[in-house]
This record gives C-alpha cells, structure tokens and sequence, in this order.
C-alpha cells in the first residue's frame, strides 16, 4: 500500500481517482492523517504499538467525511489505533466467534445451514478497530483456482446450500473480473438460489460501484442481496447514495448493518440519525449488533442491558422498518441470536 499525499487535497474536493487508486492509497500513518485533518500528530490518541498488530489504513473518501480539527470525530475514532488495544481483558480473545471449526475448505465457512460464507480476500479498504476478524489468518484461506475449484466441488454436491455469502475481509476489494468469473460459476450450480454480498467498500470508498460490476450483478440469475456496513450517519454522503442507487438500479436489494459502539453510536439520537440516513441513502436497516469480545476491542464494548434500553427506546421513536433487529453471534449458534427488547 503506497502512503497518501495529501499535498493537493483540499477537505472538500472529491476525489476523482479511480477506486483501485484509492484502495491502495490510503493513509497508514498518524502524521498526514493529522494534517488532513488540520490537526497536530499529538492530538491524535494514536498508538504505533496497537498499529503494529492491526495497521491504521484509512481511505481518501473516507476521511473526507471526518470533521477537520476534531480529534474525537466518530469516524476518526473507529479506524485510529488506540492505546487500550493492548490491554488484556477476560474473555476478549482472537477468535471470538470460533470461526475456526467452521473452516471447512481453504477460503470456505460452513457455520449455517442452506449457506455457505466465501472468503473472497483478505484485504479491506479500511481498518476498523472493532473488526472480529481482526486477528484471522486470511494468509491460509487464500482461494486460488485449485481453491476455487474445491469449492464449487463443496456446493455442487450439497444440495442444502441456497446461499453463498461473499465475505472478507471485504469482496468488493477483489477485482470486476474475478468476480464476474465467480458469480458465473456459481450461478450455474442449480439449487443455488441467492448470492450475498458483505461489503464496507460502498461506503468507504463508494467510487467502488462501478457500472461494469453493476452489470455483472444485475445479470446473474441469483438473486442479490449487498449488505453494507455504516456506524454513523455521518458515513454517508451523496457520494454513498450515487453508489447505491446504482445497486438498486441493477435490482440488488441494499442493507444496512451496524455495530454498537461506545463512544461512537451509543445513545438514542446517534441511533436514530444512522438509521434515518442509512435509508435515505438507499440502505434498509437489517442488523445492530452487539460487539463480538474480539482482543483488541474491549473499549468498544457496552452491556446488553445498555443496548437493550437503547433498542427499546428507538423502538418508540422510529417507524418499524427503520429499526435494525439487534443481535450476536455466539459460536456453536445455527443463526444469529436476537436480544430480546
Ligand atoms: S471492513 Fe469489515 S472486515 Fe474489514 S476491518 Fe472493517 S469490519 Fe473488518
């Protein structure tokens, strides 16, 4: 990854870069992150330890939309190496959701019935301090064509399997051509009915969106289903909801899912905001989930009787379908378990 300049850039330009450009120009150090930012280096709550483990990566569009002389900007604070990372805390380890047992191929996760999840690249466009996957060895689930071969083998001989789930890292950071050729294959596998799509990229960089990969989408017989992710209303911008509109214009149904945070998204009116702006950009609120006890991320964490009286109360002050069901995920589970409210 080549380091940003920064030199020409002004807060509010758009950046006309292409998204490949983008993605492999990102800031990864606190010092022109900083400036960006009209901020000094030591303003910055920045750890070179905790980057060490888990690297500061923040894309152009991204930081664009941070406040400038904010150190504690929401936005900021989910991707800025922080010292607590390094703390340890019971219970908070680097495999919270024992993904581990569910490896069955190289690249391939079989954990719920009728779906199988596809680790399609290890890379993101972003690092999110708070991510579950932070520690997870993408390096032994690369899917090469012997890979790739093994696992249509694995889906063409369980006809239970109606989904496949690209997921990541982030699959959108894999290129037009390599996707084209995946959705092909699968999409000639009979009982395969829906393909879905785990992606930040149509937030973080949303020059991603391409029209060639909304052809590719909009042809495959599958049904598609993208499932964004956005913390904070402040993540969209009209750049976002050029993308979507775009998703929706090729007949792919757009999500939302969210994670609680502390200190970024965890009272009622933060709430309320990211989900009114995530459908207003063209995204339906689909999951607000409680923090997977990833090591690394104890910061982020609240109790579930927190997010159950935060729940309860957008409940009272949002329509039905602008509330995201809130949930976890505790390994050896079948599915999703939903906190009652
Ligand atoms: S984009 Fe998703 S997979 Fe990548 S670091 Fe963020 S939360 Fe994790």
């Amino acid at each position: 990854m080549k380091a940003i300049n920064t030199a020409n850039i002004t807060h509010d330009q758009q950046p006309e870069s292409s998204w490949q450009h983008l993605l492999s120009h990102c800031f990864s150090d606190p010092v022109s992150l900083a400036k960006f930012l009209q901020l000094e280096a030591d303003q910055l709550n920045f750890s070179a330890a905790a980057s060490s483990q888990f690297s500061l990566k923040v894309p152009l569009p991204y930081a664009m939309r941070m406040q400038k002389g904010d150190s504690r900007d929401p936005l900021l604070l989910q991707v800025l190496p922080d010292p607590r990372e390094l703390e340890y805390f019971p219970g908070f380890v680097t495999d919270p959701l024992q993904e581990a047992d569910a490896n069955h191929l190289t690249g391939l996760i079989h954990k719920y019935q009728n779906r199988v999840l596809l680790m399609l690249s290890g890379a993101c466009a972003i690092n999110c301090r708070y991510c579950f996957r932070r520690h997870f060895p993408y390096d032994d689930n690369k899917i090469g064509s012997q890979q790739w071969q093994n696992i249509l083998q694995y889906i063409e001989n369980d006809n239970s399997i109606e989904e496949v789930i690209f997921s990541g890292g982030d699959p959108l950071a894999t290129s037009d051509q390599r996707l084209d050729k995946f959705i092909t294959q699968l999409g000639k596998i009979k009982h395969l009915q829906r393909l879905r799509i785990h992606s930040r990229l149509p937030v973080v960089i949303p020059q991603r969106i391409t029209d060639h990969l909304c052809q590719i989408l909009q042809t495959t017989r599958l049904q598609t289903v993208l499932v964004i992710h956005a913390n904070h209303a402040n993540e969209f911008d009209h750049q976002v909801s050029a993308a979507l509109a775009k998703l929706q214009a090729a007949k792919v149904t757009v999500l939302n899912q969210a994670v609680l945070l502390k200190g970024i998204n965890d009272s009622v009116e933060s709430q309320k905001r990211l989900h009114t702006a995530s459908f207003a950009a063209g995204a339906l609120p689909y999951y607000l989930f409680v923090l997977d006890p990833v090591q690394g991320a104890a910061h982020f964490d609240i109790s579930d009787s927190q997010a159950q009286q935060l729940i309860r109360e957008l409940q009272r002050q949002l329509p039905g379908y602008l509330l995201p069901r809130l949930a976890r995920e505790i390994p050896g589970m079948p599915h999703k378990t939903l906190l009652a409210i």
